[in-house]
C-alpha cells in the first residue's frame, strides 16, 4: 500500500506546485476575512474532489475554519494543522506572485505556511485514495495565527483534545530539523493616563504618562530572566502631546516570553503589578492582553512523537533533530490539552542558506526505498510526510514587510 502511495505522490508534484501558486497568488493577510476564506475555499474545493468531507465552521471577524476527514481504525484522529494566514498586507501578491527560480519557490506566505498547508491536503489525498492509514485523519485549517489565533484556539483546542497526535505544519528549521519547544508569549498593551500642563507655564500641574511609562519599561524589562527562558520586551512606545506639555497620555507594547506553564502566572502577576503601581503620583493605567500562545514543552508524550518522527526520517535518510525556539505557534494550544504534538513539519524554509542544501535529493531517493520497503503501518503517515517534504523543498519568501505574532 505505501508503495501505491510513494508513487502516487511522485506523480503529483505538479499538482502540489498548482495548488501552492494558487493560494500563495491569494492575498490572505490576518484581518483580510475575504481572502483567508478564498484561500480555505480552494483546499475545500480540493478536499471535495478527493471525495473527502469538509466541514466550514464559520468565523465573524477571522476567516471561517476548514476540517477535513477521512476515516481510520479508532476514535482518535492524527491532526495535521496549519494556518492560512499571513502577515502579508493586501497587495503583496501582486507585487510578489508565487514564482520558482532555481528550484526554490518565492511568494507571500508560501512557506508559512501555505506549502504545509498543501503537504496536509496532499497526505488526506493519498490515504483516501489508498488507504491504509493508522488512524483517521483529520486536516485542521485555521484563519488567524499570525495574530494569536484568537477566533481559532477554540477549535484548535477541541480538535486536538480527540486526538492521538497533532502535527503542525509550520515551515521546517533552514537545516532541515522540526521543532520539539516553543516559548508561549502574552503580547500586552498598557495604555496610562496622566494630566497635561504647560511645561514652562504650568508644570507643577501636570503628571506626566511618559515618566509613568518610562519606570513601567525598565522595571516590567528587569524581570527578563534567561537562566529560564523568560524574557520581557517593551517592543512600541508611543506618547505625549508636544515638547512643551507634559504628557497626558502614553502607551507601551510589551512581549513576554516564558519556556515553562508554570512561570506563566507569576511573571503575568508580577507585570499585572507593576502597571498598576503609581510611579508617578496622579497617574493611572490598565493592561489588556491583545494575544496570547502557549508553550511548546517538552513534555513525554512530546518527545515520544519526536522519536517516531525521527526514526520514520531516518529510515527514509535523513537526519533530524528537534530544536527549541523562541517563536510561538499553535502547537502550544495543543500540547497543552495534553496531546503529543510536533512543530515545524512543514517544507523546509531557506535552504538556500543552509549548508544541508544538497542533502534534500539524496534523501528523495532514501525516502522512495524506505516508504516501499516499509511494512510497519504506524509510520505510513509519517512517511509520506517526508516523501511529501522532500518534494517540496522551498525556500522562504523574501523577508516580510511586518512580522506576525511569532
Ligand atoms: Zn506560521
Amino acid at each position: 500500500m505505501s508503495e501505491q502511495i510513494r508513487s502516487w505522490l511522485s506523480s503529483q508534484r505538479d499538482a502540489m506546485l498548482g495548488l501552492i501558486e494558487k493560494v500563495v497568488n491569494i492575498d490572505s493577510g490576518s484581518y483580510d476575512k475575504a481572502g483567508v476564506d478564498a484561500v480555505g475555499e480552494v483546499f475545500e474545493a480540493f478536499f471535495k474532489s478527493h471525495d473527502i468531507d469538509v466541514e466550514r465552521l464559520p468565523r465573524d471577524v477571522s476567516g471561517d475554519i476548514f476540517r477535513a476527514a477521512i476515516a481510520g481504525p479508532g476514535n482518535a484522529p492524527i491532526v495535521l494543522m496549519g494556518h492560512r494566514d499571513t502577515v502579508f498586507s493586501k497587495g503583496e501578491a501582486a507585487r510578489r506572485p508565487f514564482t520558482i527560480r532555481n528550484g526554490r519557490a518565492y511568494g507571500p506566505g508560501v512557506t508559512d505556511m501555505k506549502a504545509g498547508l498543501v503537504l496536509n491536503a496532499f497526505v488526506l489525498a493519498a490515504f483516501k485514495k489508498f488507504g491504509g492509514n493508522p488512524a483517521p485523519l483529520v486536516a485542521l485549517l485555521t484563519s488567524d495565527e499570525e495574530i494569536g489565533s484568537p477566533q481559532s484556539r477554540g477549535v484548535i483546542e477541541e480538535t486536538a483534545r480527540r486526538a492521538r497526535a497533532v502535527y503542525n505544519a509550520e515551515p521546517g528549521r533552514p537545516n532541515g530539523n522540526v521543532v520539539s519547544q516553543r516559548k508561549g508569549g502574552i503580547f500586552m498593551v498598557m495604555n496610562i493616563v496622566g494630566k497635561a500642563a504647560h511645561s514652562g507655564a504650568n508644570f507643577e500641574a501636570g503628571r506626566s504618562a511618559i515618566n509613568a511609562l518610562a519606570h513601567k519599561t525598565l522595571a516590567i524589562a528587569a524581570l527578563t530572566d534567561l537562566s529560564i527562558g523568560v524574557t520581557l520586551n517593551v517592543g512600541l512606545v508611543s506618547g505625549g502631546q508636544s515638547v512643551n506639555t507634559v504628557a497626558p497620555s502614553a502607551s507601551g507594547e510589551i512581549d513576554m516570553r516564558y519556556a515553562r506553564h508554570g512561570d506563566r502566572d507569576r511573571i503575568f502577576g508580577a507585570i499585572d503589578k507593576i502597571v498598576a503601581t503609581e510611579h508617578v503620583p496622579g497617574t493611572s493605567a490598565t493592561l489588556r492582553i491583545k494575544g496570547e500562545f502557549l508553550p511548546l514543552e517538552q513534555t513525554a508524550g512530546n518527545a515520544g512523537l519526536l522519536a517516531i518522527y525521527q526514526k520514520a526520517a531516518q529510515e527514509a535518510g535523513l537526519n533530524l533533530e528537534g530544536e527549541a525556539t523562541g517563536g510561538c505557534a499553535d502547537s502550544g494550544f495543543t500540547s497543552a490539552v495534553g496531546t503529543p504534538t510536533l512543530c515545524a513539519t512543514g517544507p523546509v524554509g531557506g535552504l538556500a542558506h543552509s549548508p544541508e542544501a544538497n542533502r534534500r535529493p539524496t534523501s528523495l531517493e532514501n525516502a522512495l526505498v524506505v516508504s516501499s520497503r516499509s511494512r510497519r503501518g504506524s509510520l505510513k503517515g509519517l512517511r509520506a510526510r517526508h516523501h511529501l517534504q522532500s518534494h517540496l523543498h522551498l525556500a522562504r519568501a523574501q523577508p516580510p514587510t511586518r512580522r506576525g505574532s511569532e
